[in-house]
């Protein structure tokens, strides 16, 4: 596992690489998607990131053979929405219970899908349907999943606030405190990820190396691997609330992020025939990580949820 580098800059994130069987290894970079210059791409930063030399070692002489993207709904203790709802309930990282410090959340993710299934099977026993599995949220509330998520809750906060040395230095106190029975008096506030992003004129721009072919790869080959498939007739599941505001407001406003923060090249500006700039989005490249829908900042994508079972499919896993 790694932190921080090669992103600069305040923003924050890490890698990871896991060895497989077989010779594999399956690597990601997770980039916050907290990070305030629009001309940042993490999609770029991972490429950067593998020609680190302890990276590249391991990739040399080796084949690409999937790649995907998702964003990870890390906000925890002080991001977890209403649990239930009429017929169903949110569970594991759809409900956002990882623990970002300890890099796990299928420990939380088994939990919380063990309590939902015993509210489903009182309500079922009961006769009931369609209604809210209310004692889902109460179990919640009792488990061990929010006290573990409460105890880490200022760690994601600090680190935006006072960056990378000082805030993993401050969770790491406010961690060992909670662990000593020593409450902290305070729950640090989150920021929502698109409200983060300054404008363009106060930012440097940032150029990345062109791609190598063998080590780092461009984001259209990398999507080709992704396994991600649409049907042709299923209805656009990347929607604009206002056609208008990608050209007259993120344009300018924001140098187009959506084409840098996308990790499949959906959106585009391009230029129409009369050489004005024109929005295009290549809904048939998405992966599926919904990273628009948080990052877009006029919050004016809808991510719709597509159709099931589209992709990405990675194989061996
Ligand atoms: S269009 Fe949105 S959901 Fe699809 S890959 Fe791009 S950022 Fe992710």
């Amino acid at each position: 596992h790694t932190q921080g580098w090669p992103l600069s800059e305040g923003a924050n994130g890490g890698g990871f690489l896991y060895h497989q069987a077989d010779n594999q290894v399956a690597l990601g970079f997770v980039t916050w998607l907290n990070y305030e210059n629009p001309n940042l791409s993490p999609f770029e930063e991972m490429q950067r990131w593998k020609q680190h030399p302890e990276i590249r070692k391991i990739l040399e002489g080796g084949k690409r053979v999937s790649y995907g993207a998702r964003a990870i709904n890390d906000g925890g203790f002080q991001a977890v929405p209403k649990l239930y709802f009429p017929g169903g309930a949110l569970i594991g990282c759809s409900a956002g219970f990882v623990n970002v410090p300890r890099i796990k959340g299928t420990h939380t993710a088994m939990k919380t899908g063990m309590m939902a299934a015993e509210a489903a099977y009182e309500a079922i026993v009961a006769e009931r349907e369609s209604d809210e599995l209310t004692a889902y949220g109460t179990a919640y509330e009792n488990s061990w999943v929010r006290e573990e998520l409460r105890v880490v809750r200022n760690v994601l906060p600090a680190v935006e606030k006072y960056g990378d040395f000082l805030g993993t230095i401050i969770s790491g106190i406010n961690m060992w405190a909670e662990h000593l029975k020593i409450k902290m008096p305070f729950t640090m506030k989150l920021h929502p990820d698109w409200s983060r992003l300054k404008r363009a004129e106060h930012c440097h721009p940032i150029v990345y190396p062109k791609p190598d072919g063998v080590i780092s790869f461009d984001r259209l080959s990398s999507v080709f691997l992704s396994n991600t498939n649409h049907e042709e007739d299923q209805p656009v599941h990347l929607q604009l609330k206002d056609p208008s505001i990608p050209v007259d407001v993120n344009l300018p406003v924001f140098a187009g992020p959506s084409a840098r923060y996308c990790p499949a090249g959906v959106y585009e500006f391009v230029e129409d025939e009369a050489g004005k700039p024109k929005f295009q989005i290549n809904a048939q490249n998405c992966v599926h990580c919904k990273t628009c829908d948080i990052k877009d900042p006029s919050q004016n994508i809808n991510w719709v949820v597509p159709e099931g079972g589209g992709g990405p499919n990675y194989p061996n896993m």
